[in-house]
């Protein structure tokens, strides 16, 4: 324990809650399949960052998250790597049932990066990713919805319009992602978040990413998390 808690405060990681995983040093310690290893590899990533090195053994345990660090570190992947794996993990898949993993970004520009980073890792596992944000066609993004996705990357305004139009359910969700929530309750979509998170079962695994922690996020998450661990890499929140 000793050991490990100089190996984080090495990183410049900080930790708290029950029982924290400890963290890895490299990729292989994760456990993960030859093929997401590839895909891994073919991005050139060579080694986890600081926050994969402490976020992936937490949420590959099943545990809720509150991830706190700035901006370039890496939470993408912190955040989608594991959601392969708990896609693949899942019983025979239902199209008409809704995606398994839903992730909530604050911008198109953002909900689009997450897009494009969850599909270089899904590819190879036949795992269809789904991008719904303002600018794009409702009605194709409907029908996209309607043909079925395990993976759906949304801004809240327009996942809470596609719902309205039931282009999906989220009876199947399991893996919930609010990426920079700070900026999400900036731009005024605590509601929206909210209406989202109550439409997703209870017993769901939530991951919350922040560059900062203010009082109303930090309140979101009290609320809507269980037992999280909270990461924090660097001099933020
Ligand atoms: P954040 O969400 O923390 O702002 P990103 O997830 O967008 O950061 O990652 C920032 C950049 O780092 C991206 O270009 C991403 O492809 C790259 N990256 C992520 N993880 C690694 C890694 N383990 N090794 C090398 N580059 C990485
Ligand atoms: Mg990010």
């Amino acid at each position: 324990e000793q050991e490990v808690a100089e190996y984080r405060k090495s990183l410049g990681i900080r930790v708290s809650g029950f029982d924290v995983p400890r963290p890895i040093k490299q990729f292989e310690d994760c456990g993960f399949s030859s093929t997401l290893m590839n895909a891994i590899s073919k991005q050139g990533y060579e080694k986890p960052t600081t926050i994969q090195c402490q976020a992936l053994p937490i949420v590959l345990s099943g545990r809720d998250i509150i991830g706190i660090a700035k901006t370039g570190s890496g939470k993408t992947a912190a955040f989608v790597l594991p959601m392969i794996v708990h896609i693949m993990d899942q019983p025979e898949l239902k199209k008409e049932e809704g995606p398994i993993g839903v992730i909530c970004a604050p911008t198109r520009e953002l909900a689009h990066q997450i897009y494009l980073e969850s599909k270089k890792f899904s590819k190879s596992h036949g795992i269809r990713v789904s991008a719904v944000y303002g600018g794009m066609s409702k009605l194709e993004q409907f029908k996209e919805l309607k043909a079925g996705c395990e993976i759906v990357v949304a801004t809240p305004g327009r996942l809470i319009d596609l719902l309205k139009m039931k282009a999906l359910t989220m009876m199947r969700a399991t893996y919930l992602v609010l990426d920079e929530a700070d900026r999400m309750f900036d731009l005024g979509f605590e509601p929206q978040i909210r209406s989202i998170v109550g439409q997703i079962r209870p017993e769901r695994q939530t991951l919350l990413f922040s560059a900062t922690m203010p009082q109303k996020v930090e309140r979101l998450a009290r609320e809507i998390l269980a037992d999280p661990v909270r990461v924090t890499v660097g001099e933020v929140g």
